[in-house]
């Protein structure tokens, strides 16, 4: 599929148990952006989880940890509505051994990716989310 929002090619993942709750939209599985890494639910994923490494190596080896961070990638634009589910997300990531701090200052980095949200910005409310 392509990204309705700026053409770039998507990658689909199925959605992780943990992270199911987690979610505003309970479709089983997203459409990740390889380019502005909006998501999109999609009710029909792939079963196994995709090599989030091909977007960037910014993402973990553990491609189940990648499918827990696209979740939070859905919702990391929306921090006043979901705060909680957000929050949850990231812990989930963190005890998957990810640093998400480090992951969004490592997307933010990469030249190849256009983040549809403010990274920097939402890098400070996540901070704030988990160690507040
Ligand atoms: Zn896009």
């Amino acid at each position: 599929m392509t990204c309705q929002h700026c053409g770039g090619e998507t990658l689909a993942f199925p959605v992780p148990e943990a992270a199911r709750d987690h979610l505003p939209d309970d479709r089983p599985g997203g459409e990740l952006c390889t380019t502005c890494l909006r998501v999109t639910p999609t009710d029909d994923p792939p079963s196994e989880y995709p090599d989030f490494q091909t977007i960037s190596d910014a993402f973990p080896r553990d491609s189940e940890a990648g499918a827990v961070l696209a979740c939070l990638l859905a919702v990391v634009d929306s921090v006043a509505l979901y705060r909680s589910e957000l929050s949850a997300l990231a812990r989930d990531a963190e005890s998957r051994g990810v640093d998400v701090m480090l992951f969004l200052d490592r997307l933010d980095a990469d030249e190849a990716l256009q983040p549809y949200f403010d990274v920097d910005r939402r890098n400070r409310q996540l901070e704030q989310l988990l160690y507040e």
